[in-house]
């Protein structure tokens, strides 16, 4: 629903409506108010060590950056862009995007009243900032360095005919030029209005722009913002694009899992992201290795610093602290119960070897796993059994799930070592 007026026109989204949506989406998540990882963090894709949680802000930035692209894209023929269009006549689109003050400011809403327009301008000086790519550019137009009675420039004529930037008013041996020599040079009318404005804008100017040698970079603002919407067909690559440069790899709980299992080699953490989401389809078994991953599963020890329970005390063997290590691994009750040899690395984070791993494999280790995690909570002590009954339950849903998607081959090649008789 919100997708589909979206795509119709580029609303904006207040900013008090955005906070809500998203605080009711992490909470719904968490399914309570306490985040434990980094929004950034759980927004960075599968295999990124995220949870490919959607990041509604970037998504409707996408959603006003493909309507901007497909305002730009002249093969793009349509009756409702003879509205905007002659607000982005020439290289108004660029000076608006070069804009250093506020688009939002009366002196731009002067020259751009639209507001749906200007309201998707706002959005693409946003995404440059999501980019970081603040430009230095020396241009002239709504810039903040230069101001006549505190009002910055912005003359239609100069900039139609191409006059951007500190170069452009300039001759080969770096004077300014005339007004009446502009006008020649860039194929203007020149006027009497006008005129005074160049003479304040020139008087205007920054003084150190006349003393220092300046190059200017390659790529101004607008022409970094119009290669990134260029070529990108879809709301999905511009918001994929858009997601690579913010979402945030989850360097800190990798960090600790080094420390805490002693890990002395490269960690291949894609394949383990990746491998560990691929061998099931149960979401609740994927969920529970992503909060495992980002080291976010909660054990008596934190719930304790909290003050939330009076000891911090094993459920299981009640004589050392519990956190999750000791609980997955070095407690002996879950050891002498779940009778595992296999070092703590792939107790927690499954067999690899490089590549796809083996699904049945890992999907088994994630049961035992969970089955620990769902022990803990409800204080019972795991057993085989135990393991056995639920990883006999997660057979028996994927039979269903893959039957119904109409993946039955799949479902029976990861299973096929484990079926006997059935099937
Ligand atoms: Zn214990």
């Amino acid at each position: 629903m919100l997708t589909f007026k979206l795509c119709v026109v580029p609303v904006t989204v207040s900013a008090k409506y955005l906070k809500q949506l998203i605080r009711i989406l992490f909470r719904f998540l968490w399914g309570s108010k306490w985040e434990r990882v980094k929004r950034t963090t759980l927004c960075a894709s599968i295999e990124e060590g995220g949870a490919g949680m959607i990041n509604v802000e970037n998504y409707i930035l996408a959603l006003n950056l493909k309507w901007f692209q497909k305002l730009l894209d002249e093969s793009v023929v349509a009756n409702w862009k003879q509205i905007e269009a002659p607000y982005l006549r020439g290289q108004r689109v660029n000076a608006f995007l070069n804009a250093t003050i506020s688009l939002n400011r009366a002196e731009v809403k002067r020259v751009l009243p639209l507001r749906t327009l200007r309201h998707t301008l706002v959005s693409c000086i946003q995404t440059l900032n999501l980019l970081k790519t603040k430009s230095t550019k020396r241009t002239l137009w709504l810039n903040k360095k230069i101001k006549y009675q505190s009002k910055t420039f912005f003359m239609k004529p100069l900039i139609d005919s191409g006059v951007m930037l500190h170069k452009h008013l300039l001759t080969n041996e770096g004077e300014y030029e005339t007004y009446d020599n502009l006008a020649l040079k860039f194929n203007f009318q020149a006027n009497n209005a006008e005129f005074i404005q160049f003479i304040k804008l020139v008087s205007s100017l920054p003084e150190q722009w006349d003393s220092e040698n300046y190059i200017d970079p390659q790529t101004t603002q607008s022409e970094h913002l119009l290669n990134f919407i260029k070529d990108t067909n879809s709301v999905k690559t511009i918001y994929t694009k858009l997601q690579d440069s913010v979402a945030r790899v989850p360097v800190k709980s990798q960090e600790f899992w080094k420390n805490k299992l002693f890990i002395n080699f490269e960690m291949p953490w894609r394949e383990v992201y990746i491998n560990n989401f691929n061998s099931t389809i149960e979401n609740r078994l994927r969920s529970f290795q992503i909060k495992l991953n980002l080291n976010a599963i909660v054990c008596n020890q934190i719930l304790h610093s909290f003050g939330k329970i009076d000891s911090d005390l094993c459920t299981f063997c009640k004589n050392a602290t519990e956190n999750v290590y000791h609980v997955f691994y070095s407690c002996h009750v879950t050891r002498t119960r779940v009778p595992l040899t296999l070092p703590p690395v792939n107790l927690l984070f499954g067999v690899h070897n490089g590549g796809s791993g083996d699904k049945l494999v890992n999907c088994m280790l994630l049961c035992a796993r969970y089955v620990i995690y769902q022990c803990k909570y409800s204080e019972n002590k795991p057993t085989v059994f135990r393991f056995v009954c639920f990883l006999n339950s997660v057979r028996v849903s994927e039979c269903h799930v893959s039957k119904k998607r109409g993946n039955f081959l799949a479902y029976r090649k990861k299973w096929c070592r484990l079926l006997c008789t059935e099937v």
